[in-house]
C-alpha cells in the first residue's frame, strides 16, 4: 500500500481529535476509557460532539438530546465543553475588535481576538501555543519566551468562544487566521488537527478557503504542509528583503534564510497551485526604505504572491517606531509599479492592545519580566 494511503487511515477524524482530548482533559486515559465507563454508543458521542462543534452548546447541562442522569454523570466526571476560560474581554471603543485573554488548565494564558469589519466578514486571529519560541524583535509574545504546546481543542475552542458570542447576534465567524500567539509550524500536528476540528461539515463547518496559518517561515514545514492537500491559505511573515535585515528583525532567518525560505514557497506554489501571501510590518528606518521595496519587489516578482503591508501595532518593550502612513503608500507603489499585488492591512483595536502578545504582557507584567532576563 502506498505510504499516503496507510496516512490517511490513521489519522484521527475531528471527532474523535475532539473527543479523546476531552476525554484527556476530564482526566481519562483514552476516549474509550470514557467511553466504556458511561456506557457511551458511538452515536452519543456523535450528539455530544455535535452539540459543541455544530450547535454550540454552553455546557454539558444543556444539551438536551441526553437524558439528565447522563449529563449529571458527564458533569461528575469532569467532563466539559471548554477548554478556556475567558479572564478579561475587552472590547474596542468602535465595538469592532474584542480581545479575549483565556487561562487554560494549567493556568497557561492565551490571546484570541474577534474583528468585525464592515459588510458580514467576521475574522477570528487564534493563538497556536502559549508563548513563543521565535523571539522576533517587534513581537511581544516572542519577547516573552514559550510555554507550550496548546492541544487541538484548546486551539479550536477559542473560535468555538467568539462564534458562541456572535450567536447571540445572528453572526458568524467568517474567517480565522492562526495570527495569534505562538509559532503554528512549530505545534504542526495540533494545528493541523484544529484545522479539521474547524473545518468539518458535520461540526464547525468552516471552509478551508477561510482559514489562514501564518508563519515565521519553517521550511519543512512550508513542505509538509504543501504536501497535505488541503485548501487552507498560507501567509509567511517575510518582514525584510535581505538576509541582513531579517536576521536582525528575526532570529529564525539564520536558520532559514530568505533563499530557501522563498525556495519552499515557490516549491509550494508550484505543488498546490495556492497564492502564497506574505506579512511585511512596516518599520520607520528598518524595512520601509525604497531599495527595500524595489528588493522586495524582485524577490516576489514572477509568482503567485501577494504582499500585505502591516502597520506596526507599538508595543511597550521594543524601542521600534511604526512607518508613516504616507511613506506606507509610497512603499505600495513602488510594489505596485513592479506588477507586485499589496494591500495594506487596516489595524483594528489599538485603543485594546490588539497586537500579538499585548494583552497578556499588560495583565502579567511580573510574568513578563521574569521572561525577559
Ligand atoms: N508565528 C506566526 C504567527 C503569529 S504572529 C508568524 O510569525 O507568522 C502573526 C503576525 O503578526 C506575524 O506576521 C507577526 O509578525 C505579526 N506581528 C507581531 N507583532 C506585531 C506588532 N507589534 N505589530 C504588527 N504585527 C505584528
Amino acid at each position: 500500500m502506498p505510504a499516503r494511503v496507510i496516512i490517511e487511515l490513521v489519522t484521527k477524524t475531528a471527532e474523535q481529535v475532539w473527543f479523546e482530548e476531552k476525554a484527556r482533559a476530564a482526566g481519562f486515559e483514552s476516549g474509550g476509557a470514557l467511553a466504556r465507563k458511561h456506557g457511551l454508543k458511538p452515536y452519543r458521542i456523535k450528539q455530544l460532539y455535535r452539540a459543541a462543534t455544530k450547535e454550540l452548546a454552553g455546557e454539558v447541562a444543556q444539551i438536551s438530546v441526553l437524558s439528565a442522569e447522563l449529563r449529571a454523570a458527564l458533569i461528575d466526571d469532569g467532563f466539559a465543553l471548554e477548554s478556556v476560560e475567558p479572564v478579561v474581554v475587552q472590547r474596542s471603543n468602535d465595538r469592532q475588535t474584542s480581545k479575549g485573554l483565556f487561562r487554560l488548565a494549567d493556568g497557561s494564558e492565551v490571546e484570541a481576538v474577534l474583528m468585525e469589519h464592515h459588510g458580514n466578514r467576521t475574522t477570528v486571529c487564534i493563538s497556536s501555543q502559549a508563548g513563543c519560541a521565535f523571539k522576533c524583535s517587534f513581537c511581544s509574545t516572542g519577547q516573552a519566551g514559550f510555554t507550550r504546546n496548546l492541544k487541538a481543542v484548546e486551539i479550536f475552542d477559542q473560535a468555538r468562544f467568539f462564534a458562541r458570542e456572535l450567536k447571540t447576534r445572528d453572526k458568524k465567524i467568517t474567517n480565522i487566521v492562526f495570527m495569534g500567539m505562538g509559532e503554528p509550524f512549530h505545534n504542526y500536528d495540533a494545528v493541523m488537527d484544529a484545522v479539521r476540528l474547524l473545518n468539518d461539515p458535520n461540526g464547525f463547518g468552516l471552509g478551508h478557503r477561510h482559514i489562514t496559518i501564518s508563519t515565521v517561515g519553517l521550511v519543512p514545514q512550508i513542505d509538509r504542509f504543501a504536501a497535505e492537500g488541503v485548501q487552507v491559505n498560507l501567509a509567511i511573515s517575510l518582514h525584510a528583503p535581505t538576509d541582513q535585515q531579517r536576521s536582525a528583525m528575526m532570529p529564525v532567518n539564520q536558520r532559514y534564510p530568505i533563499g530557501e525560505l522563498m525556495g519552499a514557497c515557490a516549491r509550494y506554489v508550484t505543488q498546490t497551485g495556492r497564492k502564497v501571501f506574505f506579512e511585511y510590518i512596516m518599520l520607520a528606518g528598518v524595512n520601509d526604505d525604497d531599495a527595500s521595496a524595489r528588493a522586495l519587489a524582485n524577490l516576489m516578482r514572477g509568482n503567485l504572491y501577494h504582499v500585505n503591508l502591516i502597520p506596526y501595532n507599538a508595543t511597550p518593550d521594543a524601542e521600534l517606531r511604526g512607518t508613516a502612513d504616507v511613506r506606507i503608500r509610497v512603499f505600495q507603489k513602488i510594489l505596485e509599479a513592479a506588477g507586485v499585488p499589496t494591500t495594506v492591512r487596516v489595524p483594528m483595536g489599538r485603543d485594546i492592545a490588539a497586537a500579538c502578545g499585548q494583552l497578556r504582557a499588560e495583565t502579567q507584567p511580573r510574568a513578563h519580566e521574569a521572561a525577559v532576563k
